[in-house]
């Protein structure tokens, strides 16, 4: 069942995403060498409780946390503990919340410090992999044009597309219909049509594709323990070019002053 937004409900899911990316640039204000994930999640919960909203993954199927912090080959999922990162991680912060009946869900990863020219070229290609992506979800293309573009410019760069996770339909439900892979043949699967929000979030590795599950049973992580990178936007399919809902704005402008 695909549902779609009303202008007003659009607004709505804009609000909630916008306030996402809120968080995740006061998170970036404290993310430096000596920090543990869980301050960050503290950080986030508090911030988002102020602003009279509801963290997302806070309970969804049991999750423990606010946030979802995966650090190195930790590709998503990540459950936020007492790790202290250091100079040279790079961490992925997703975040989501409800607020006004209507969910956000936005995603960024950051480097800790100063890291591997690898690793900034995959921060790099991770980021504008989305951006790939987000060019295609313009009203009578289909999910298969995301996927390919997001793989195209990946595998370009000579990186590797996780399969098993992807990205999803934003409304009402934090998760909906329809699936968005970060892979796939234009042409193919669900035709984007005006009012469709969707979460589109490559998760590209280092290595290669396969990942596991960790004894956590949330975070899954790199089969091959190398490191991976996962940025997200929400987003509304539009004639010509998408409304992107969330940003990276508040983020990068505290980036700027680091
Ligand atoms: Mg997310
Ligand atoms: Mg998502």
């Amino acid at each position: 069942m695909l549902y779609y937004k009303t202008k007003e409900e659009i607004e709505l899911i804009r609000i909630s995403s916008l306030l996402v990316g809120k968080t995740l640039a006061e998170v970036a204000k404290h993310i430096k060498p000596g920090v543990s994930c869980i301050e960050l999640d503290r950080i986030a919960d508090t911030f988002i409780q102020d602003h009279g909203a509801q963290a997302a993954f806070k309970g969804y199927d049991g999750f423990p946390n606010a946030l979802c912090v995966s650090v190195n080959a930790a590709v998503v999922h990540g459950i936020p503990g007492n790790y202290i990162l250091k100079d040279g991680d790079i961490v992925s912060i997703d975040c989501g919340v409800l607020q006004n009946g209507f969910y956000g869900d936005s995603a960024y990863t950051f480097a800790v410090g100063n890291i591997k020219p690898e690793m900034q070229q995959l921060l790099d290609t991770t980021k504008k992999c989305l951006a790939e992506g987000i060019k295609q979800a313009v009203t009578g293309k289909r999910i298969g044009d995301i996927g390919e573009a997001v793989q195209n410019c990946a595998e370009g760069a000579g990186f590797s597309v996780v399969r098993e996770l992807v990205g999803h339909g934003v409304g009402r439900h934090l998760h909906e219909a329809p699936e968005v892979p970060n892979y796939g043949k234009k042409g193919r699967g669900t035709l984007l049509q005006t009012g469709l929000v969707i979460a589109i979030e490559p998760m590209i590795n280092l290595g290669k594709k396969e990942v596991i599950r960790d004894k956590d049973n949330w975070t899954i992580k790199t089969a091959d323990g190398k490191v991976s990178a996962h940025f997200e936007h929400t987003i509304a399919v539009q004639k010509e070019k998408a409304d992107v809902l969330s940003t990276f704005d508040y983020i990068e402008e505290v980036l700027k002053t680091k």
